[in-house]
């Protein structure tokens, strides 16, 4: 079956490039249809599922997954139920209702959306994970597919974690293609830094709550095959501010004329801010992860509350 993403452009960028004194690669995933990479992993989920025999995807994600969700119902032609708290955007319910899925708000919080969804599946449904699902795993991995295809291997990644399905779908993809000696440089926003906090326990910890503006790196709890991950693959994390990461976002859109949100401006915030962690390496690759719901106008305003 075809699949649902695109593959995207990779290129060297001549202004990260010079302003990091090194070679920097990008993979724009903001380019896929929806916005972000999480149409690789959810798209390949989403046409398993129906190819078992789902007769109606659900999800409660108001950002980015819940898009893609609603883009793969279209292409696969199935009803989409979308249950998203009331602190979700009208323009993320917009990007949704433009892919022909149903929207339904529930509850202050993602976890009362979450609830309504989880007890509204019945046996012909299937509830979408937004990260925490070897499928969606999968289908990031092709991210590293189309990367070696072309003939590029950097001396490390640079990824933005949130719940850690793309970094596990990126350690997946190194591993079937012999790039287990790539480091993965992990960053995260203060407030949503999940994955090091963790590494630094050595486990799994909680957060008490998500204080980041960068909501879709908001995973409490990383899942447990991203924990993995940070021990079976070289790894480095990263903490990135709120500031950091809008601010990369804007210098982002001067350089690249793309419009990102900052979970993955934090990405591009290791770069432009000179993380020491990139020393090391000649070349790094970014993945520039994307970002739907986020506007021009937004990024202003965000600018101003983090200044
Ligand atoms: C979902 C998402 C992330 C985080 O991905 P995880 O798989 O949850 O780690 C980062 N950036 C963007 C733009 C996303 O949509």
């Amino acid at each position: 079956m075809k699949p649902l993403h695109i593959e995207t452009p990779l290129f060297e960028s001549r202004p990260l490039s010079l302003h990091a004194g090194r070679s920097v690669w990008l993979k724009l995933d903001a380019l896929q249809p929806p916005g972000s990479f999480k149409i690789r992993g959810i798209g390949f989920a989403c046409q398993e599922y129906v190819r078992r025999g789902a007769k109606r995807l659900i999800s409660s994600s108001g950002g980015n997954a819940g898009i893609a969700v609603a883009y793969a119902g279209r292409h696969l032609s199935v009803p989409v139920l979308i249950v998203v708290p009331e602190t979700t955007s009208d323009r993320a319910k917009a990007l949704i209702r433009q892919e022909g899925a149903e929207v339904l708000v529930h509850g202050d919080s993602w976890q009362e959306a979450n609830e309504l969804a989880t007890s509204t599946v019945d046996e012909s449904d299937v509830l979408v994970h937004p990260f925490d699902d070897p499928l969606v795993w999968q289908g990031h991995s092709t991210l590293i597919d189309e990367i070696a295809r072309s003939g590029v291997k950097p001396g490390a990644l640079v990824v933005s974690v949130g719940g850690g399905g793309l970094l596990c779908g990126l350690v997946e993809g190194m591993r079937q293609n012999g790039w287990s000696d790539v480091p993965v440089i992990a960053v995260e926003t203060e407030g949503a830094d999940s994955l090091a906090q963790s590494v630094r326990a050595g486990h799994r910890i909680e957060l008490p709550a998500i204080t980041s503006l960068a909501i879709t790196l908001g995973a409490k709890k990383i899942c447990a095959r991203a924990f993995d991950c940070t021990r079976d693959h070289p790894l480095r994390s990263i903490v990135v501010s709120d500031r950091g990461a809008v601010s990369a976002c804007q210098r982002f859109l001067d350089d690249h004329r793309l419009v990102v949100e900052p979970a993955c401006g934090a990405s591009l915030a290791a770069v432009y801010e000179g993380a020491p962690e990139l020393e090391d390496f000649e070349s790094v690759l970014v993945i520039v992860c994307g970002g739907a719901t986020t506007t021009l106008e937004q990024l202003r305003e965000w600018a101003r509350a983090s200044a």
